[in-house]
């Protein structure tokens, strides 16, 4: 009988996960908390755009969607670093014309990834379905459907959690090895950014344009906090700022910033070309919400041969490097070739998916966490105009 894997979770991950798991023959439920992003006009959460790179692009291509997707990306040659008074000036990622990374929409990105799952025929996708909780020994997840207003007990041969930073998954599943093995290695280490940020939007032009360099990623570096800028193909930017969530004496921080005054100031101060391009800047900033960063760690990552952690549900990393969903999908490259090494052991295929990326995951979430230094501040510093990049540095 065909082996059933169930994944919690549909976002970028979890939707990748299910098409290789389908490429090799498995059948495949995916259990997604939110509505169907394809078919209502919700966001596809976290940031409207993000930066894709060769770790993830090597995962597009051998699910053979490089071709789809390039029809969503902008590349970006650089990082366009804008000064106080105005001035800026481009820093290449490289010295060879392929050396670029590039912007894409998370929810065109996440949507095309469902329907390839779904089209390859083994993979059903349900929605509004929210993971409670994992009866590992009886191979059961129970799931909310939120449509029905009912719950329901899925049967698995493999469970993948996929549902993010502040997996349910994850939580089941060091609380069985805790419970099963109280003196082994079980951890999870959280640790959260005193740093927010809030999106914002540089619209098109009149005439449908970039207002700014449309190849680059934009920053505006500030020491303590800085704004970025990533193009989508409509002609707007997605514009992020990311600053500390309190004030402290001269550094400024989200709290200080509670009237339409202070906001106005603040960007006049900072970053007065970039509030030039954004007429719905104070709505925007009322409207939308501070998001929280932070760090995951945990280890184990698997569960005998029953489940796996993979993505942000794995390792949650400040995306400083730009790489959080990239090396999502290099969990997803590492495990489909952990199944072809092992085949049906997947006590086997679950431990050596861990052992080898549980190390490059930490590693990541440490550069990211160092970049930030870097792309708010030493940017602005002439000696790392030629640093290699493997993500926004
Ligand atoms: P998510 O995208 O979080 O998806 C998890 C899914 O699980 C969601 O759809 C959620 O609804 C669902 N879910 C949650 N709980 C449950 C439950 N109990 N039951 C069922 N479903 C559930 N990465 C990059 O590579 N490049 C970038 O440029 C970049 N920029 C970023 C900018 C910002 C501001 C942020 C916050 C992150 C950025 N990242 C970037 C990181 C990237 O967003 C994540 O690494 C990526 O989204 C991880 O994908 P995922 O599928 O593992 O998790």
């Amino acid at each position: 009988m065909q082996e059933k894997i169930v994944i919690a979770g549909g976002g970028l991950v979890g939707a990748m996960a299910a098409g290789f798991l389908a490429q090799r023959g498995f059948r495949v439920e995916v259990y997604e908390r939110r509505e169907d992003l394809r078919a209502h006009a919700i966001s596809a959460g976290r940031s409207i755009n993000l930066a894709l790179a060769n770790r993830g692009i090597y995962a597009l291509e051998k699910l053979g969607l490089m071709e789809r997707v390039s029809q969503l990306l902008i590349p970006m040659r650089g990082r366009m670093v804008h000064d106080v008074d105005g001035s800026c000036n481009l820093q290449p990622y490289g010295q060879r014309p392929e050396e670029v990374i590039y912007s894409v929409s998370r929810g065109a990105l996440n949507g095309l990834l469902l329907d390839a799952a779904e089209a390859s025929g083994n993979v059903d996708i349900f929605f509004e379905q929210e993971l409670l909780d994992i009866d590992f020994d009886d191979k059961r997840a129970r799931f909310r459907d939120h449509a029905a207003d009912s719950e329901k007990h899925v049967p698995f041969d493999r469970f993948i959690g996929a549902d993010g930073a502040g997996s349910r998954a994850r939580t089941q599943l060091l609380n069985e090895v805790h419970r099963e093995q109280p003196d082994s290695e079980c951890r999870e280490q959280i640790e959260p950014l005193d740093h927010q940020y809030k999106e914002l939007e540089i619209p098109a032009g009149a005439d449908g344009g970039f207002l700014l360099e449309r190849e680059a990623l934009h920053i505006w570096p500030r020491g303590g906090f800085m704004l970025i800028a990533l193009p989508n193909l409509d002609g707007s930017f997605t514009v992020t700022l990311f600053l500390p969530a309190k004030a402290n004496g001269s550094q400024p921080g989200f709290d200080a910033l509670q009237t339409e005054a202070q906001v106005e100031n603040f960007f006049r101060q900072y970053f007065p070309d970039a509030a030039a391009l954004m007429p719905t800047l104070l709505e925007d900033f009322f409207r939308n919400p501070c998001g929280h960063l932070g760090t995951v760690r945990c280890t184990p990552w698997c569960y005998r041969d029953s489940a796996v952690l993979i993505g942000d549900a794995a390792h949650g990393i400040v995306p400083f490097h730009g790489q959080g969903m990239n090396c999502g999908f290099e969990d997803c490259v590492a495990l489909d070739d952990c199944i072809g090494q092992t085949p049906g052991n997947w006590r086997e295929i679950f431990r050596h998916y861990s052992g080898a990326r549980i190390p490059n995951a930490n590693a990541i979430a440490d550069m990211a966490l160092e970049n930030y230094v870097e792309m708010r501040n030493s940017v602005r510093d002439p000696k790392f105009l030629l640093k290699k990049s493997i993500g926004f540095e």
